[in-house]
């Protein structure tokens, strides 16, 4: 570590990546390929925060921004609920404020309309990419293309889907509407009350933890300098750009540096007075030995909030958004309550074998749409973050963006509307 510390190099052509998570790790991937000097670091182990545990959903299909009509609706009623699937702990937060502020003046049409082209594009090149990595020596983490079933238990709720399919269809996602019979034998394992659901043929599932695995292996191996335990705490910079990164193990002359922090990208921004509207959002998952009975589809429904997925020998059910900023406790009753909403959409969850209770913290944008881009105000700040709900699907692309960013590049894709400026 000694050649890295005491920030004496000037003209460095050291790429220092912070965050272990999915998004670091595939800018690792992308960034080895170029010949200069990787260094990724993490404050905890490799997937420290969200990558770890999560849905491992690849949700091609699902091009809505979380920002959209009717959801602050239903989460102001879902806020009376202790164990409702939506919850913001009450807090004096200006930042907080600010964020439910954006938020709200992005849950409109014309909000959804534009983004859903952009991130149904990210989703197609990311899965695209996902597909490429799975055929890498040493790179199994359980990839699958078997679509997404999302079970339906009131014909209200059916009728909405079937509302959400048509606008998406509109953009190439090709479903099909499932009745009573055909979602049943499609899945056996569907409780008596569902009562049909919608089938999305494009989504594929993962494990993200062998994903992350496999990815710091691979990185390691191509010549990547992959720093554990090791935690960002400042940053120096002179002319509008970032020359010494500050960790608890030593200074880092940099050349460029990439944000991947996820939910911890607003705070950190700060020190760079930077205007990153990132809020955390907790979410847990549940993982439980798979009967043998289990679906080898996953599911996802809107009306309980959780998904589930297979994943090899263990089965895995998600849900909740709770934003109490960087709080990692485990409220026991939302916990149950994920599995209860499970419980609702397949038989044999009643006394299931816990392998593990998990949480991690997803990093919200008010607008829904990821943060990729360099930051304004410096010449060698790369930010990736704020990918929310679907930063598993969009790992793979956002990596290769940064490498072409940071490489100078001409960006894969339109980077624009992903632009950190827009929050300032
Ligand atoms: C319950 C749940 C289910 C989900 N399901 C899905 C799904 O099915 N599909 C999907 O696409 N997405 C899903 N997501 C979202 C997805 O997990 C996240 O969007 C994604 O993991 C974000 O990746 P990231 O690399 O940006 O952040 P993270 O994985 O959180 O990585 C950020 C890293 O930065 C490190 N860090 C922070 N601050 C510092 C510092 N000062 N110094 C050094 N290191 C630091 C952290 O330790 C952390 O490891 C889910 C999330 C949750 C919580």
């Amino acid at each position: 570590m000694g050649e890295w510390a005491n920030g004496r190099m000037s003209e460095c052509d050291r790429v220092l990546i912070i965050g272990g998570g999915v998004v670091g790790l595939c800018s690792a991937y992308y960034l080895s390929q170029s010949g200069r000097e990787i260094v990724l670091l993490d404050q905890g182990d490799i997937g420290a925060g969200a990558s770890f545990g999560n849905a491992g959903l690849l949700v091609v299909s699902h091009c809505k921004p979380l920002a959209a009509p009717g959801v602050l609706k239903s989460g102001l009623q879902w806020l009376l609920d202790a164990e409702s699937p939506f919850y913001i702990k009450p807090r004096a937060d200006f930042s907080l404020v600010n964020w439910l502020w954006r938020f709200r003046g992005f849950c409109n049409r014309a909000h959804v309309l534009r983004s859903i082209p952009v991130l149904r594009k990210l989703h197609v090149a990311s899965f695209r990419l996902y597909q490429e990595l799975s055929e890498l020596p040493g790179m199994d983490f359980g990839l699958e293309h078997r679509g997404l079933l999302m079970p339906c238990l009131t014909s209200a709720a059916l009728n909405d889907e079937i509302r959400e399919a048509e606008m998406l269809s509109e953009h190439g996602i090709e479903y099909r509407v499932l009745g009573r019979e055909d979602a049943h034998s499609m899945m056996p394992q569907l409780t008596p009350t569902v009562m049909g659901g919608i089938y999305f043929l494009a989504d594929g599932h993962l494990d993200p933890a062998k994903f992350l695995e496999a990815m710091a292996g691979c990185v390691r191996a191509r010549g990547v300098t992959v720093m554990t335990k090791t935690e960002v705490i400042g940053f120096r910079t002179a002319s509008s750009r970032v020359e010494t990164v500050e960790t608890t193990r030593g200074d880092y002359a940099v050349g460029e540096v990439v944000l991947a922090t996820g939910a911890w990208s607003g705070y950190l921004s700060r020190q760079l007075e930077l205007s990153l509207p990132i809020q955390p959002a907790k979410g847990y998952s549940i993982t439980v030995r798979r009967l043998n009975t289990a679906p080898s589809i996953p599911i996802l429904s809107n009306e309980t909030k959780v998904a589930v997925t297979p994943m090899g020998g263990l089965l895995r059910c998600s849900g909740t958004l709770e934003m109490a900023g960087l709080d990692l406790s485990i409220n026991r009753r939302r916990v149950d309550a994920v599995l209860n909403g499970a419980r609702k959409l397949i038989d044999g969850l009643d006394e299931p074998e816990l392998v593990e209770i998990w949480r991690g913290l997803r990093p919200c944008t008010p607008d829904g749409l990821p943060v990729v881009g360099r930051a304004p105000g410096y010449e060698n700040l790369v930010v990736a973050a704020g990918h929310a709900t679907i930063g598993q699907s969009l790992g793979p692309v956002t990596g290769k963006l940064v490498s072409e960013i940071v490489l100078g590049d001409t960006p894969s894709q339109d980077i624009a509307p992903l632009h950190c400026a827009r929050f300032s």
